[in-house]
């Protein structure tokens, strides 16, 4: 069995409790790693190597081109090991093979983190202020934070790090990170690999356990300067109120229930297909997955059709059959909460047409697509995010109401529009309080694109130079040419 201590100033250190924790392949659901459970001391500890590598450590010291060198470094890394990063994610969350090892590629869309974010660091450019003052001068520049917590969710451990890593590090923060306690693997292993990219001692330091024992400990550390976040809303609402004690700065990239609106005018298997792409490969454990169906009453039905075909089609099962098209849930724990959701909206009335419970296993975590029919926006199952592979879907007549449903719930990361009208659809999108907002296609995503959500999806953005910016504060300095200052009393 595989043992992973904490990483903390380039060294593996054992745990102050003395006690790991188990990770479950949801595949088999056997225990196959034990991962530290660590407490505030090693918190303590972890701060402490990111505090001295901030302010006395080669970390400090080093330009910015310096600095972009390494985040290359990183990224050369990570593709040459993206095969062994890929294989310990998907036993640890059971994520197909085909939706991580790829992206860890040279010019692939997440490894391009470490490229992007590396070519940024010497870019962000002070300023020079003109003032009214004549002899005074004011230029404005941009610092780090200092010693940065990373707290991460297990649906996407390596993408959801990567995003907010590797700006975090170009702008010359160092960082404390706390993985998931259900997918702390593959975030452990890439420190095994990250020797490789000699960075300094204590730029990178990772605690694994629970979000009472280490993530709270962390973000109350008063040497903990900002706190960034991905994760559940109401993990999130918990994360902020701590951090306002200290006034401190959080980047949130919370959950959705984003919709997706199929107008009468929609080329329909180009919609369907979009649809179903949206939400069931991932097992609908995507932030973005698309779970409200909004459709035009004049094609609910042959959407409907279109829509049970396809899914019905869907290989559920061992991620590593490559004929496999959705692997399992990611732990027990959140397969038992997709049924209890399912089974709730089964007792509130929702129609079940597609019930994805018929794909469980003697072994492992396992649930199809599962479709309710007819089901009302302001239903328990259209309001909750359920992370799981359960849309609904509901009819509409009038374009206006269409919106306003759409934008009804507490979220607004993601939206999707089918329309062949591109104008129409760019109006639409217009009115959609969400983050993102796809045209006739979903799941797109780039390091170059920010992205984040509206009203309870979050706030601050990843990706981008947003992404970047989010890590630094602005410093204004005034200087004076005056020869002389009159004595303000005279
Ligand atoms: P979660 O909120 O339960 O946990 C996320 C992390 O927060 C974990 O590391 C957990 O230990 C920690 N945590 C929980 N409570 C804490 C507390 N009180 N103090 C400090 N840390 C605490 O979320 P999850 O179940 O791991 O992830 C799934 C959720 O993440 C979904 O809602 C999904 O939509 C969201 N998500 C959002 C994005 C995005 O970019 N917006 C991306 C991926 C996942």
């Amino acid at each position: 069995m595989k043992i992973y201590n904490c990483f903390i100033n380039n060294k593996w250190v054992k745990p102050h409790s003395g006690k790991w924790f188990y990770s479950e392949n949801p595949a088999n659901g056997e225990e196959w790693a034990k991962v530290s459970d660590c407490n505030s001391e090693d918190v303590n500890d972890a701060v402490k190597a990111a505090k001295d590598a901030f302010y006395e450590g080669e970390w400090s010291m080093i330009s910015a081109a310096q600095r972009g060198r390494y985040l290359h470094r990183i990224g050369e890394v990570v593709t040459k090991y993206a095969d062994r990063l890929g294989k310990v994610e998907t036993k640890d969350n059971g994520k197909l093979p085909k939706n991580i090892t790829p992206s860890l590629r040279q010019g692939q869309w997440l490894v391009d983190s470490w490229h992007y974010y590396g070519g940024m660091c010497d870019k962000f450019e002070g300023k020079l202020i003109p003032s009214e003052a004549t002899n005074i001068h004011n230029y404005m520049h941009w610092e780090p934070y200092g010693v940065v917590a990373q707290i991460l969710p297990w649906n996407s451990p390596l993408g959801t790090l990567f995003w907010k890593l590797a700006p975090c590090l170009a702008a010359g923060n160092t960082v404390v990170l706390k993985p998931s306690e259900h997918a702390s693997c593959s975030i452990l292993e890439l420190m095994e690999i990250l020797i490789e990219a000699e960075l300094p001692p204590g730029v990178i330091n990772v605690v694994t356990g629970y979000g009472k024992s280490v993530g709270e400990p962390l973000i109350e550390h008063k040497d903990v300067r900002m706190v960034s976040f991905t994760g559940g809303t109401s993990g999130g609402r918990a994360v902020a109120s701590i951090a306002s004690k200290q006034t401190k700065p959080i980047v949130m990239e919370l959950g959705g229930k984003s919709p997706q609106i199929i107008l009468p005018d929609a080329d329909i298997d180009l919609a369907v297909n979009g649809v179903v792409s949206g939400i069931f490969p991932a097992g609908g454990q995507s932030c973005i997955s698309g779970s409200r169906i909004l459709i035009h009453k004049s094609i609910f039905k042959e959407v409907t059709k279109k829509l049970l075909t396809i899914s019905k089609k869907a290989v559920v099962g061992d991620p590593l059959d490559p004929k496999t098209h959705i692997g399992p849930i990611a732990n027990k724990n959140h397969y038992e909460n997709i049924l209890k959701n399912i089974s709730k909206a089964t007792e509130d009335g929702c129609e079940i047409i597609l019930d994805g419970r018929t794909h469980k296993k003697d072994k492992g975590y396992f649930v199809g697509p599962t479709i309710f029919s007819n089901v009302p926006n302001s239903s328990f199952l259209a309001q909750n995010e359920i992370f799981g592979p359960v849309i609904s879907t509901e009819p509409w007549e009038d374009e206006s109401e269409v919106i306003k449903k759409a934008n009804d719930t507490i979220y607004g990361l993601a939206a999707g529009i089918w329309t062949k009208d591109t104008i129409k659809g760019m109006r639409l999108a217009n009115r959609i309080e969400s983050g993102t907002v796809y045209i006739n296609n979903y799941f797109n995503a780039a390091t170059q694109s920010p992205v984040g959500g509206y009203k309870q999806s979050g706030y601050g953005r990843e990706n981008g130079w947003e992404g970047m910016r989010c890590f630094m504060q602005t410093k204004s300095v005034w200087l004076s040419t005056k020869p002389s200052e009159p004595d303000p009393f005279l």
